[in-house]
């Protein structure tokens, strides 16, 4: 063998490990494409500089898992440099040269597999377009390589596999694009001038009677207190459901789970319903949302209008699931539209995080711009642990790691726990609200000093309540008791408003958005069935006559407040019950449903008539596909079992 044989065969290795890189990364850019189609069909609003972002990192992904293939691919190329020029050998050949593109692709479509085969729900939609590119690129790879052996129609053959793959995939990638396409596309016009800032706190299964606003004997919430005392408190606020992923769908498109349909899991909010983040954008707000997520995230269809998307996952899920989701999107900057915190500075749930994150918000937008920002506190939802100092501010037992969590069976009586320690859990709960209300002040503070608060309106509510038992059921989910569905709704402004500054008639977790909007000076949105509460705060009207809704139509409950009343009852598996309680009745001791009869008949029509009003009006809320760090962060939160 001479010197220049063994150079040749060294060419042609470093031209195979070359060529094998190449193939890699092109495989990595086909992920990246379907990866890109995937989220937008996913509702997410994707930039060109995102588009950009997800395809030069899958093509880096792919690069570096074709890297040993393209390595074993030159040393075979070396083993077979002296065989002979068969066709055999040729096909042979061509098979190393692709090897490390088809491994490639082979290593990427498994680990999608496995990311999106976890949760046990498949999305068919992302298996269909990767699926696509694999199969389609699979096939491209041994048409090629089986050229030796073929006549002049495999080339057309060839271009034509190319041609579909690429045009399922962009056809796919385009039907998504069509309801609003890349970026900032809806056009933005400039804010009314003065446009006040608007800012909303939701702190999770906070229920209203453990705030020292609305009377409670502990003094849990001094900064929300504050707040009160110097704005507008309604006494009866209500949420429109007894559980977070209805309800957040109703603050932010003012609508009943009958009409939006958010009333599962596996349900997005429906594309053809508005946001209030998406109003306050398309008319000059800078937007941004900041949660713990696995209720509120891009992907349950709540990226539209939103600036700045901040959600966390737990890490140990993670790393699970980094490749894909995390892998790609973590990486973006601040300034996108949606932000995930693979490593939270502390427990994922920890207010210090998720009020630090809202404020590098606050602070990346420019002064002269008015901004929207809804913050969702995890507390004080359980587990109810209060790190240090906050437990033991209650009680004399510190934070009992036994007494963190309902009972599985929400409905386990009033019993279920010893006098002892159901008042040792409820000194948790309230502590963790001390330890989320000075986090509530920190906050206020903050914006204050950062110059938000000069012309502003703060809305601090909740989701809906938790049970200790009361009514012998626990935590939420289930019943539509007051402890569950009574919510505070404070309002905070620098507007000048008129007295009496607290509001003794119903309200609704609904009124939210359509007031926010009355007070930035924006036109109303119209399928927003929520009532503006400005005329209260002006004193215009009073809400005498409001009747508020709830709805859980998982377990077919339903329930209202009026004025006098409060009504729900539960239709489950053949079985009608029914609860009627005087308005003054807030423990809700006496059920009067037997009664009152006429009462009763009268709240029964009001109810149906709501329902059938959001069911001829419903919308098809959007399938979303829980993955696997979504559902550990849902099995933290109680949510899946
Ligand atoms: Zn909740």
């Amino acid at each position: 063998m001479g010197t220049g044989s063994v150079t040749t065969a060294g060419r042609a290795m470093a031209a195979t490990f070359g060529l094998g890189l190449l193939g890699a990364g092109a495989a990595g850019l086909l992920f990246g494409l379907g990866e890109t189609a995937w989220l937008r069909w996913g509702g997410f609003s994707l930039g060109l500089r995102d588009v950009g972002t997800i395809l030069l990192a899958h093509t880096a992904l792919g690069v570096v898992v074709g890297a040993p293939f393209g390595l074993g691919a030159a040393l075979l190329r070396g083993l077979t440099w002296r065989r002979p020029d068969t066709r055999a050998w040729r096909f042979v050949r061509r098979l190393i040269a692709a090897g490390p593109a088809l491994a490639t692709l082979l290593v990427l479509g498994g680990l999608l597999v496995n990311i999106r085969w976890l949760p046990k729900r498949l999305d068919p939609m992302s298996l269909a377009v990767d699926g696509t590119l694999v199969a389609g690129a699979l096939a491209i790879g041994l048409l090629w390589a089986a050229r030796p052996w073929g006549r002049r129609g495999d080339r057309r053959l060839l271009v034509a596999a190319a041609l579909g793959v690429v045009a399922v995939t962009a056809g796919l990638f385009v039907q998504r694009s069509a309801d609003g396409g890349f970026g900032d596309e809806a056009p933005r016009a400039s804010a009314p001038l003065g446009a006040p800032n608007l800012v909303i706190v939701l702190l999770d299964t906070l229920r209203a009677d453990h705030l020292g606003a609305y009377g409670y004997a502990r003094p849990t919430s001094p900064r929300i207190d504050e707040l009160a005392s110097r704005g507008h408190l309604f006494e009866r606020a209500y949420s429109s459901s007894n559980w977070t992923r209805p309800a957040l769908a109703s603050l932010h498109t003012s609508t009943h789970p009958l009409r939006h349909q958010v009333v599962d899991l596996d349900r997005g909010v429906p594309r053809s319903l508005p946001l209030l983040a998406e109003h306050l954008q398309r008319h000059g707000y800078a937007t941004g949302m900041v949660s713990v997520g696995a209720n509120f995230e891009p992907a349950d269809g709540y990226a539209r209008g939103v600036d700045y998307f901040y959600i966390t996952r737990p890490s140990a899920a993670v790393t699970r699931t980094t490749l894909f989701q995390n892998f790609v999107l973590r990486d973006f900057p601040a300034t996108r539209p949606w932000l995930i915190d693979p490593a939270p500075t502390a427990e994922w749930t920890r207010p210090e995080n998720i009020t630090e994150q809202a404020l590098t918000f606050v602070r990346s937008v420019k002064a002269e711009q008015p901004l929207f920002l809804f913050l969702h506190y995890m507390g004080p939802h359980d587990p109810y642990d209060p790190p240090p100092p906050y437990d033991g501010i209650f009680g004399d037992r510190g934070s009992d790691p036994g007494l963190t969590r309902p009972p599985d069976d929400l409905w386990a009586g009033p019993d279920w726990l010893s006098p002892a320690d159901r008042q040792q859990m409820i000194d948790q709960y309230d502590e963790e609200i001390v330890w989320h209300d000075e986090y509530v002040g920190k906050l206020l503070d903050s914006l204050r000093g950062l110059g938000r608060l000069d012309d502003a309106v703060v809305v601090i509510t909740s989701d809906h309540g938790e049970g200790f038992g009361e009514h012998g059921m626990w935590a939420h989910n289930v019943a539509l008791f007051e402890e569950v569905v009574h919510i505070p709704l404070i309002l905070w402004t620098t507007q000048a408003t008129a007295s009496p500054r607290r509001h003794p008639h119903p309200a609704s977790l609904l009124d939210i958005a359509p007031t926010l909007v009355e007070m930035a000076g924006l036109p109303p949105v119209p399928s927003f069935d929520g009532q503006s509460l400005v005329p209260r705060l002006y004193g215009g009207g009073n809400g005498r006559e409001r009747v508020v809704f709830q709805q859980n139509p998982l377990n077919g409950e339903s329930g209202l407040r009026s004025p006098d009343w409060a009504y729900f009852q539960e239709e489950r598996f053949g079985q009608r019950r029914e609860w009627l309680y005087r308005a003054e009745d807030v423990r809700q001791e006496a059920n009067l449903a037997r009664e009152d009869g006429d009462v009763v008949a009268s709240l029964d029509e009001q109810l149906r008539h709501q329902q059938a009003f959001d069911r001829e009006r419903r919308h098809e809320a959007e399938h979303v596909t829980i993955d696997a760090a979504r559902e550990e962060q849902l099995r933290a939160l109680g949510y899946v079992e």
